[in-house]
């Protein structure tokens, strides 16, 4: 992995707004110098999520997350430190210097490439569709469906050549004019190689919608044949470093404000009943193109909804994908609607021949998710036997053990037993003897919470508001150079921020809190420096709060070095080793008058 000169990064990180790049995925509202929203890294009510713009750092006082810009796209998109700099590069204009090596899975170059050849084939798609006499008929197809040219420009929609009696690797072609080889193609997914050796192009004779991550940048493709008879009818991007299918929600970029605005998301199968809804003026819409909604879509959707909508088609509301995507809003606790459109129809269809407000009212009367999910059981098992409640059990007790939420996981109990005609009691038994078995699934998702929680609760308050102490009020941090050591604390996390201030100054650095949760020796800590910064000091006190603290810093680490010669000293004596023994009894003596001198 390179490593960014430290200057690139704080110069990037001082041009990007904290605020907008978190405001993308939170909503947040002004309270007093910050600003707040609900953390997006657990399930929470009340806000407890703080953005501070004058530090340039983000905090929760859920779950301990904190850190800088980058901390948090790392743990929103999962991505690494240098990945998350790269996206504020690309975003502020301020460029990475230029590294020659192209080649290596895991070199952040190459998802740079995939990047670079998906936006090369996304503009060359689309100019295709507009602009070039093999793009007529899609485009005569798109009119059609009333799609306009504004919906075209809006989805970056395109047209990839290649019918029979076109040639099959126009894109191959053009990529090679811009410098993108075909290796770099084929791992983008983008071209393939044939049985026979021939190198040629994966779309070719389709509509294709790209697929754009939040950031705006296309990382896949969605293909749709024109033509009948043409297998297969969609065609997707295979999964490349940049693309998963299972994260990705088709239409977030484009509909996220509409859903933030509305607070509801409307959830649908494919790209045209997106496009399609867009066009009919409902623009807060997603696809999970054909897979069920995955755990990670929904997070990705919840982020800027409080409702959901599934809408599906009159034909697939009981089949097992849609089934699927119900279990796994069901675990996450999200205010859900089923929507199933009369049979026949998909929202395109109906939309145009029954308008918005008949789509309207369809949304408002749907199912309440768990209702629908019972009476899709009532369709499996006979719930008037006791056979048949003990099987729809079987199907419910994993998916209640599995919800996070407590009082979500009691909603559903209550309403359960009641339709059921189960006793509440038993049905609770049952659900703690599933969450014990899968108790060892789930710990590597409780550790790491716990883990980041501990990392700062075990740690002494007096530490961590000193740490806060020398990052507010830096012109102690000279004088602090020589008048404590890093030993001198006890928490080992404290040492190491305090040992790493002592080499930024050491080495003339500049020193801010957001800078040194991006040092990669600290990159664990960064939710500990953001909660050092929390704590405030009354400027008529300052002198003697740093007197107060280095002495009594000081007092402590003589203690425990007394403490533990005593320990030496008693086994000493048990041992019988006199001469060892004086000399420690010397040394105690030298402790207790340096720790008298220390006060
Ligand atoms: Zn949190």
């Amino acid at each position: 992995m390179p490593r960014i000169p430290d200057d690139i990064i704080d110069n990037i990180r001082e041009a990007s707004d904290i605020t907008e790049v978190i405001g993308e995925h939170v909503q947040l509202r002004q309270n007093g110098n910050s600003m707040v929203g609900l953390c997006p890294f657990h399930e929470e009510k009340t806000p407890s999520f703080t953005v501070n713009p004058g530090l340039q750092m983000f905090k929760c006082f859920g779950c301990g997350e904190g850190g800088s810009v980058f901390k948090f796209l790392q743990k929103i998109d999962n991505i690494s430190f240098y990945e998350a700099v790269k996206r504020l590069s690309d975003r502020t204009s301020i460029p990475l210097p230029k590294s020659s090596d192209h080649s290596g899975k895991t070199d952040p170059h190459f998802t740079d490439a995939i990047f670079q050849a998906n936006e090369l084939a996304q503009r060359f798609y689309h100019y295709v569709l507009l602009n070039d006499v093999k793009g007529k008929q899609a485009l005569a197809y798109l009119k059609s469906r009333n799609v306009s040219n504004d919906i075209i420009q809006q989805f970056g929609i395109g047209y990839a050549p290649g019918n029979k009696n076109e040639k099959w690797d126009e894109l191959i072609r053009v990529a090679q004019k811009k410098q993108i080889n075909f290796e770099t193609l084929a791992r983008s997914g983008l071209a393939l190689k044939t049985k026979k050796g021939n190198k040629i192009d994966r779309f070719r004779g389709r509509l294709v919608f790209p697929i754009r991550n939040n950031s705006n940048k296309t990382i896949g493709f969605g293909g749709r044949v024109i033509e009948a008879g043409q297998e297969p009818k969609y065609l997707n991007s295979p999964e490349t470093p940049i693309y998963q299918k299972s994260r990705v929600v088709y239409g977030l970029d484009t509909a996220k404000e509409a859903i933030r605005h509305s607070k509801s998301a409307i959830v649908v199968e494919g790209y045209m009943d997106v496009i399609s809804l867009a066009q009919a003026g409902v623009q807060n819409v997603v696809a999970t193109s054909g897979t069920a909604l995955t755990e990670h879509q929904c997070m990705a959707i919840d982020r800027f909804a409080d409702r959901i909508a599934l809408l599906f088609d009159g034909d697939s509301a009981g089949s097992n994908a849609a089934l699927r995507g119900v279990e796994v809003l069901l675990s996450t606790g999200i205010e859900t609607r089923i929507v199933s459109l009369p049979d026949e129809h998909d929202p395109d269809t109906f939309v145009q021949s029954q308008g918005v407000n008949a789509l309207q009212n369809l949304l408002v009367e749907g199912s309440p998710l768990l209702k629908f999910y019972m009476q899709n059981l009532a369709k499996k098992y006979d719930l008037k036997t006791n056979s048949g409640k003990t099987k729809a059990l079987g199907d419910l007790v994993p998916l209640l053990a599995k919800t996070r939420n407590a009082l979500h996981r009691d909603l559903m109990l209550t309403e359960i037993s009641q339709r059921l005609a189960v006793d509440e009691n038993i049905l609770r038994n049952e659900i703690s003897k599933n969450m014990l078995r899968h108790d060892s699934s789930k710990r590597t998702h409780i550790d790491t919470q716990i883990s980041h929680k501990s990392v700062t609760s075990d740690i002494p308050r007096r530490e961590k508001e000193f740490i806060g102490f020398l990052l507010k009020n830096q012109k102690f941090l000279l004088k602090t150079v020589s008048s404590l050591k890093p030993e001198y604390l006890e928490s080992k996390a404290c040492q190491r921020i305090l040992q790493k201030l002592f080499e930024l100054i050491d080495q003339n650095s500049p020193i801010d809190s957001a800078r040194l949760t991006d040092q990669p020796e600290l990159s664990d800590l960064a939710p500990l420096v953001s909660e050092c910064v929390t704590f405030g000091f009354s400027e008529d006190t300052l002198t003697n709060y740093w007197e107060e603290s280095i002495s009594s810093f000081h007092r402590r680490y003589i203690e425990k070095i007394i403490t533990e010669k005593r320990q030496e000293l008693t086994e000493a004596q048990i041992d019988g080793n006199n001469l060892k023994a004086k000399n420690l009894s010397e040394e105690i003596n030298k402790l207790n008058t340096e720790k008298h001198l220390a006060n």
